[in-house]
């Protein structure tokens, strides 16, 4: 079975001994990607539960230096995550709720110190939202049943999604591959289960005696980063006030962008010099919030309450966010897409270049392409890049670099504040048009043509490539074709590494070749 009908069918085999079990001690919810109390599926229903019958709620979250190498790979996501903790603890700690955070040696130990804890702490009950990577959906599925012959039950809940994976099929009953049609079936889902957009409240208060029982758990810290993934003391100062953590963060920032953004989304979405989207991906990354409120607050400020018309900057908005669920949705039907493998087989023929020299300039934004280069200096201050830039740099690197576009996705998922596995993997795949639903192999884009149309006055490469500060609007996109290049020579600014007309040649024959022979 696919992972998740796994995880599913332990669920429903141990439904009964679930619904059978006493209460006796704690409930417990353990935290993943869903780091807030408001709108939280699982820790609503764990502190539903806790309340019923007068037992206390316990929080974990518990981390292996392993996670730092698989998702929580950048260390400006891993500080996130961190100063996340500290928040979530403060808030549960108001509620007289314990948060207590652990880090064991090696992933597969979690299920068994979960499994200690419990005994420990007298809990037959947990609570946790599913996560949809097929290692976490196969650890989850084993751990229902192995806590079901414990006497112990486990209840995983979809949460991340608006809709969650599963629900939605094509006239033939398959999953669609074509995100078109799965959006139109996404919004008429909605539209048809508008539960789907249901708050869920944050959880009650313990009673007062859990203060004293979890006294140890109220104290216990949040730990450092591991040395491999410190922040040195100016990137920490600069992503603490750019990125601001918790929940009370994202629900200022989702606010702010519906007051004064939404409305022109769909016209100023695409100019990266302007602060015209939400830059909410990393709380919705890090589950700071849920995606059904943003859903829900988007739809509430339209006067048609419709996710499919009236203000267009809103529609075009949750059509965005619509995209994260779609790759989720990915995920979940064609797994291998996530596991360095194309989604059409005959794509895996492609000869790619491991050139280290074209990589390293992409890397550092030294290409000699103004538009790609203030884009990866974007990611490497920022830990984020405009979504038109991500496009640019992606088919840069894969078409005009003809880079294996595997080491452009992990390099993301190593610098990215908002990395998240589906939609980086999604991503790329469009971009290098080897994923579900991608951009067609014949689709180069001309990154002179690209700085041309979305950063006209220069402004993007200005800010975030100094040395091209003094061009004009017409110089700054190709400095050494235009004219500028004794201009820019002085200030270091290299020289194209690459022709783009000789490279898309070069990519379009690669392509061709690869798939014919796939
Ligand atoms: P907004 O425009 O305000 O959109 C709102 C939300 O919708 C985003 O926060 C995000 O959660 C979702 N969203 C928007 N566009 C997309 C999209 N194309 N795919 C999936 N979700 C989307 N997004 C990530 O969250 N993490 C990643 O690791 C990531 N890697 C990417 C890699 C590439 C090569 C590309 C082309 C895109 C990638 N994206 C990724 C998608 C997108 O670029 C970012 O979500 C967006 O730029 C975040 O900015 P925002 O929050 O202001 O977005």
């Amino acid at each position: 079975p696919r992972p998740m009908e796994e995880l599913l069918s332990a669920l429903e085999d141990t439904a009964e001994n679930r619904r059978t079990i006493d209460v006796k001690d704690a409930i417990i919810h353990w935290f993943k990607m869903d780091l807030r109390c408001n709108d939280n599926r699982a820790l609503a229903l764990a502190s539903e539960k806790a309340k019923e019958a007068g037992v206390p709620l316990i929080c974990m979250y518990i981390v292996s230096p392993q996670d730092f190498e698989a998702h929580l790979r950048a260390p400006i996501r891993v500080d996130f995550i961190l100063r996340t903790l500290e928040v979530l603890k403060a808030d549960l700690a108001a509620l007289d709720i314990p948060l207590y955070v652990e880090t064991v040696e090696k992933r597969k130990h979690i299920p068994d110190r979960i499994l200690e804890l419990m005994e420990q702490w007298g809990s037959r009950h947990l609570f946790a939202n599913m996560e949809y990577e097929v290692d976490e959906l196969r650890r989850e599925a084993t751990m229902v049943r192995d806590l079901s012959e414990n006497g112990k039950s486990f209840e995983v809940v979809h949460d991340t999604c608006v809709v969650p994976p599963g629900q939605l099929q094509s006239g033939s009953g398959n999953q669609y591959a074509v995100y078109t049609p799965w959006y139109r079936s996404w919004v008429a889902h909605i539209h048809a289960n508008l539960d789907l957009l249901e708050l869920f409240e944050p959880p009650n208060k313990n009673p007062s005696s859990a203060k004293k029982q979890y006294k140890d758990l109220f104290d216990c810290p949040i730990p450092d980063a591991p040395p491999n993934k410190q922040l040195g003391k100016k990137e920490k100062e600069r992503s603490h006030s750019v990125w601001p953590a918790g929940e009370h963060a994202a629900s200022d920032r989702l606010d702010k962008f519906c007051d004064e953004k939404i409305g022109s989304y769909s016209s100023q979405r695409n100019i990266p010099s302007d602060d015209g989207t939400s830059c909410l991906s990393v709380h919705l990354a890090s589950g700071t919030i849920s995606s059904r409120t943003c859903v829900r607050t988007a739809r509430d400020r339209n006067k048609t309450k419709r996710l499919d018309g009236g203000n267009e900057g809103i529609r075009v908005w949750i059509s965005e966010v619509a995209w994260r669920d779609f790759y989720k949705h990915v995920l979940v039907h064609w797994p291998y897409v996530c596991m360095n493998k194309p989604f059409k087989p005959e794509y895996s023929n492609i000869s790619w270049s491991y050139d280290e020299d074209h990589f390293k300039a992409w890397c550092e934004g030294r290409t000699g392409f103004p538009i790609v280069d203030a884009a990866m200096r974007q990611l490497k201050y920022l830990g984020y890049m405009h979504n038109r830039c991500r496009m640019i740099v992606a088919s840069f690197l894969s078409k005009d670099l003809l880079l294996d576009w595997r080491k452009g996705e992990r390099y993301f998922m190593e610098n990215l504040i908002d990395g998240d596995f589906a939609s980086n993997n999604g991503g790329w795949g469009f971009s290098a048009s080897v994923g579900v639903d991608p951009q067609p192999y014949f689709r180069i884009f001309n990154p002179l043509l690209q700085s041309e149309k979305f950063d006209p006055d220069g402004d993007y490469i200005r800010k975030w490539v100094p040395e091209l500060k003094a061009l004009n609007n017409t110089e700054i996109h190709d400095p050494y074709g235009r004219g500028a290049g004794n201009k820019v020579k002085k200030t270091g600014y290299p020289q194209p590494i690459v022709n783009h007309k000789d490279c898309r040649d070069r990519a379009l024959s690669a392509y061709k070749d690869g798939i014919a022979s796939g």
